[in-house]
């Protein structure tokens, strides 16, 4: 590849940047594919041949052209060398040049690892050469689903292997740091995104999956949600008791809710403008609710986040269960329709593991392009993915905010949860850390990305999830990667412009000197001083929503299996088993039959709990 061109880019964004160049390389070596890698070198060639000699003026000029093109492709690729370039700036600890700006900033830094981190729960199986093993039942994936259905068949004796496609890390390791956690916790080092590079996708990719990087909110799926979905065939009748199950080994409650400065903020403007605003169930226990709690999203080093890592997980070893890490499934055998086991590589090794029954747990990601790969075909296997597209509205204040501390998601509102249909948007603030915060923030020029970012410390964030009605698809591409297509419907999109309004209203309504927009232009004003709500909703419709133009991200993949009455619109019956292969269990976020509206871990984790539970009794 063409690093003296990828230098230029890097330098470009953020002048004085050091190493990273070859931390984009190295991460891109690690986490694409072979097309995509091609893509990128074809793309250096193309830039190498003049963009290093441009004055730093010109390549400025040069890369807000590839921002502002009418060609999407040439957006896609601006939002990813920007996103690579800006965060790599930004996170690393070795590089003086961050330490200084976070300095500048008033970042101190990650938190470090805990003094006296609780002891490692998990032993994993080690995988030293090529291996085969048996066993009742496989499953893949640790996360939300995985986790639960490991210790729900392990609990009622059956013989279980679990294989996980990361590695494990726990409480010693969580040492709030950007580099190398989201390359060691998250899919693509946090990087993945649909095809179009319009909506990011993050999600965890280590043993216990989402659940050890999440937010901790833990809600039911809505009572209206379920009625809906029992219109699809889902079982919703028989979850109840699963909900009740998960609350209690996880630990719901709302003890811990000392709101972050982000909380409160929120909270302020709400209440002003009396909308609604209720305290976040969370799942956790003796959770620090201070300056640790910024960098959760890499892990809890006091190991209180109630992840599958510290609950399910631990339950399903001490039953007996084997958990192999790095561990990826590349195939699932099924034999005269019935699922028989997996083929999967680990540290090199090949790994054959024969069971009675496989449960699918890789994630609504993850989970399509594995079935695809073995052979399951309906039509519905990769369709229906919903993402849960959220775009955050910023707000600067005179005060201090340090979005990088506190609970992270103490208090929620859904005064617009309902705007049509029962589709419409939550209001969430997250905690944002330099290299989140650089990606994330519009470019236009290396000073004007600067001063944003010394900024930082007073900007907070309202976060506008939407329940998307709209759906996209996970399919495989001709090499075999996976590839996911998903474009905002216009209908999603009108709610989305509500709740950014919504958002600016709360922001305001609090006292922000300044609110900012997700868009890849700069779209602010200063209420009072400098423009309005809605002329801000006026620049932001000129900015354009599509991909590139706004920028949307989303932390919940759920429906691309989704389960239901026939296999014409599911991918998999009432009981989460395949419509093709007996005793192939789908438990995992690609279950929903429609967006569920909520945070939906909490729902993940019970439809897990009532599968598996369903597939310990066919089995015993
Ligand atoms: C930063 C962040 C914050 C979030 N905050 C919240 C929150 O506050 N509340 C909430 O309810 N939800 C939250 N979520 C979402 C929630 O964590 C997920 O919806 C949930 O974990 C999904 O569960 P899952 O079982 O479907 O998949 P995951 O938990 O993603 O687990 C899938 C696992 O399968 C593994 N895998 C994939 N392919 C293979 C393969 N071929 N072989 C073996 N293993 C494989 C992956 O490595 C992964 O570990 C958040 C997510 C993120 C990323």
């Amino acid at each position: 590849m063409n690093r003296r061109a990828l230098e230029a880019i890097c330098q470009t964004f953020a002048p004085g940047s050091e190493g990273v160049a070859d931390a984009v390389l190295a991460a891109a070596n690690k986490h694409l594919g072979p097309a995509e890698r091609r893509q990128l070198s074809l793309l250096l060639g193309t830039f190498g041949r003049g963009f290093p000699l441009l004055s730093p003026a010109r390549r400025e000029a040069a890369l807000r052209a590839w921002c502002d093109s009418r060609i999407p492709q040439r957006r896609a690729v601006f939002v990813a060398l920007k996103q690579a370039a800006l965060s790599f700036a930004y996170m690393r600890s070795e590089s003086s040049w961050a330490r200084e700006r976070w300095e500048a900033i008033g970042y101190p830094g990650p938190t470090g690892t805990p003094a006296d981190p609780p002891p490692r729960r998990i032993e994993p199986l080690r995988v030293e050469r090529d291996l085969e093993l048996d066993c009742d039942v496989c499953v893949v994936g640790s996360g939300a689903g995985g986790g639960v259905a490991a210790a729900v068949l392990a609990g009622a004796g059956l013989d279980v292997v679990v294989l996980e496609a990361g590695g494990y890390w726990s409480e010693r390791d969580f040492d709030g740091a950007e580099d190398p956690g989201y390359d060691r916790l998250y899919l693509a080092g946090a990087a993945a995104a649909t095809d179009d590079r319009g909506i990011g996708l993050i999600a965890g990719a280590c043993l216990g999956g989402g659940t050890v990087v999440n937010y901790t909110t833990s809600f039911r799926a809505p009572d209206d949600i379920l009625e809906e979905w029992a219109g699809h065939g889902f079982p919703s009748d028989e979850l109840g008791g699963s909900l009740d199950a998960v609350c209690e080994r996880i630990g719901v409650n709302t003890e811990h809710n000392e709101p972050s400065r982000r909380d409160e903020l929120l909270a302020s403007g709400l209440r002003s403008l009396r909308w609604h605003v209720e305290e976040t169930p969370r799942n956790v226990l003796g959770c620090e609710q201070g300056r640790l709690c910024g960098s959760c999203g890499l892990g809890c080093p006091l190991g209180a986040k109630q992840s599958t890592l510290v609950t399910w997980l631990v339950d399903a070893q001490a039953a007996g269960a084997r958990i192999v890490v790095d561990a990826r499934a590349q195939r699932i055998l099924v034999d005269a329709g019935e699922a028989r086991g997996a083929v999967a590589r680990s540290n090199g090794h090949d790994l054959h593991v024969r069971s009675r029954a496989v449960v699918v747990a890789a994630g609504a990601l993850g989970t399509p392009p594995l079935l695809l790969r073995s052979g399951i075909r309906n039509e519905n296997v990769g369709r229906w993915l919903r993402l849960h597209p959220g775009t955050p509205v910023l707000g600067v204040f005179d005060e201090e905010v340090r979005p990088w501390e506190g609970t992270l998601q103490a208090l929620y509102s859904d005064q617009h949860r309902d705007l049509e249909d029962g589709y419409g948007v939550k209001y969430e603030t997250v905690p944002v850390l330099p290299g989140f915060a650089a990606a994330a923030l519009p470019w236009r020029s290396a000073a004007q990305h600067a001063a944003l970012m010394d900024e930082l410390a007073q900007t907070t964030n309202v976060g506008v999830l939407l329940r998307d009605r709209g759906s996209g698809r996970v399919t495989l591409g001709r090499d075999g990667s996976t590839r996911i297509r998903y474009r905002l419907s216009d209908d999603d999109l009108g709610r989305v412009r509500t709740g950014v309004d919504g958002a600016a209203q709360i922001l305001e309504a609090a006292g922000a000197r300044k609110i900012l927009s997700g868009h890849s232009r700069v779209v602010s004003y200063e209420p009072g001083r400098r423009g309005d709500r809605a002329g801000f909703l006026r620049d932001s419709d000129a900015a354009g929503w599509g991909p590139g133009r706004c920028g949307f991200f989303s932390f919940h993949p759920l429906g691309s299996c989704r389960m239901g009455a026939s296999p014409t619109n599911s991918a998999a019956n009432p009981d989460g088993e395949s419509w093709e292969a007996r005793n192939l269990v789908v438990a995992d976020g690609s279950t929903f039959p429609t967006a569920s509206g909520v945070n939906p871990m909490v729902t993940i984790e019970a439809i897990a709990h009532l599968n598996a539970g369903k597939l310990a009794a066919r089995l015993n």
